[in-house]
């Protein structure tokens, strides 16, 4: 669960009937002319490509074309600006008669795309979403932690939990320790008396810890210190938090220093274990649904079964590949989704069909607007095996014994919002 969630799940239950929904795609690090010459050009042969679908006189083609000039306006803008500071990707959902207008900019880049539908094209989105995983980073000292939050691959906040540690030096000019043996007793007792300050401070930074932990659900815990100070930490923190540890990683010389170089650092350390952390889980996934829809669980594999999962709003978690390239038709009655090519009449009431060139945008769409998760997969042969998509489903309820029900429910689409 991110930031981005409630944008998603907006967005997804987008539909246009009138003039399509523009989605935009850039990547805008750019560090000269040239590069931000290319991005201009790479939209406004878009933005030609798309109207030649709408010759003049064709009822959309005016809000559309308002709308394409407003995208063209909005990144002929966004070319002359100075880079935008940390800022990499470019993202916006623009419809007139939807009255949407959706800019937003990522730390990370997109892959250029331009394209118009009834819906928004979600996958990169849920891609980054899904990708950059929030992760509390937690540098514990004597005195409790230094905490940093990072979201969507940003320093969200940061804050020191300070709490009081007693100087052993102070006290050790006391006329009371003037003879050998009692001072020797008095270092023991003032090391005691100390560390149970640390302990203190330690406990109180871990219920910090877990606090914010609730409050971010979904975000990963990366420590950094030494094995010892971590190790120590980490002992403080109750089973479940401890369970959110994706990397444990030694203080980087970087750190050190002040202000953004600490920032960076701090960033760079989050991310890197958090797409190293996401990698394995992407495995994890693949495997886990495989073996699901191998053994008859609650997953399914390959464009029909999931097609059909989709239109029956049984769909917990999709998962799809990144290079996912299917078209599939819907129907214009009950707007159910299918994946079989030659397809005349909905199967599920007899209504017309239309072809729906990506039928991985509207998969994951309809997904999200179920309250569903989107997982966004890298190319990898074991999904690549079943036509790089699968899907985990709802536990279904205990009346509705799977098997028993028709072949088509009677309105595919009446579960969906
Ligand atoms: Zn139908």
């Amino acid at each position: 669960m991110t930031e981005l969630d409630g944008t998603l799940t907006d967005l997804a239950r987008l539909r246009s009937v009138g003039e399509p929904i523009v989605s935009l795609y850039l990547d805008v690090r750019w560090a000269d002319e040239q590069q931000r010459e290319r991005v201009r050009l790479f939209v406004q042969e878009r933005v030609r490509q798309t109207l030649a679908h709408y010759p003049p006189g064709t009822p959309d083609r005016p809000a559309l074309d308002r709308t394409l000039q407003r995208v063209l306006a909005h990144v002929g803008q966004l070319t002359t600006q100075a880079s935008q500071a940390e800022k990499d990707g470019f993202a916006l959902f623009a419809c007139e008669g939807l009255g949407l207008w959706q800019p937003m900019l990522f730390r990370r880049p997109f892959a250029p795309e331009l394209c118009t539908d009834a819906i928004p094209h979600l996958t990169q989105l849920a891609r980054l979403a899904d990708d950059l995983e929030p992760a509390i980073v937690v540098v514990p000292n004597q005195a409790g932690a230094d905490l940093y939050e990072v979201r969507l691959g940003e320093l969200a906040a940061e804050s020191s939990l300070r709490g009081f540690v007693p100087r052993r030096d102070r006290d050790r000019f006391n006329p009371g320790a003037a003879r050998p043996g009692q001072r020797f007793e008095r270092q023991e007792k003032d090391g005691r008396h100390e560390e149970a300050f640390v302990q203190r401070n330690r406990r109180a930074a871990a219920a910090e810890v877990e606090l914010r932990l609730a409050r971010t659900p979904g975000a990963h815990l990366v420590l950094v210190g030494t094995a010892q100070n971590v190790a120590a930490f980490e002992r403080e923190l109750p089973e479940r938090a401890r369970a959110r540890v994706i990397a444990r990683l030694p203080r980087p010389r970087e750190w050190e220093g002040a202000g953004g170089a600490r920032r960076d650092g701090v960033v760079a350390g989050a991310s890197g274990a958090v797409a190293e952390h996401e990698r394995a889980a992407e495995r994890r996934i693949v495997d886990g649904l495989v073996g699901e829809a191998l053994r008859g669980g609650l997953g399914v594999v390959g464009p029909e079964d999931v097609v059909q999962a989709v239109n029956e709003g049984r769909v917990h978690r999709l998962v799809l590949e990144e290079d996912f390239q299917r078209a599939g038709w819907q129907c214009d009655r009950c707007t159910a989704l299918g994946a079989t090519r030659g397809a005349d009449l909905c199967p599920y009431c007899g209504g017309d069909l239309h072809t729906v060139q990506q039928l991985g945008e509207a998969l994951v769409a309809r997904t999200l607007a179920g309250g569903g998760a989107v997982e966004v997969v890298a190319h990898a042969n074991r999904l690549h095996g079943y036509r790089g998509v699968g899907a985990f489903l709802r536990q279904t309820a205990p009346t509705g014994l799977r098997g028993a029900s028709p072949p088509w429910p009677t309105a595919p689409g009446a579960s969906q919002p």
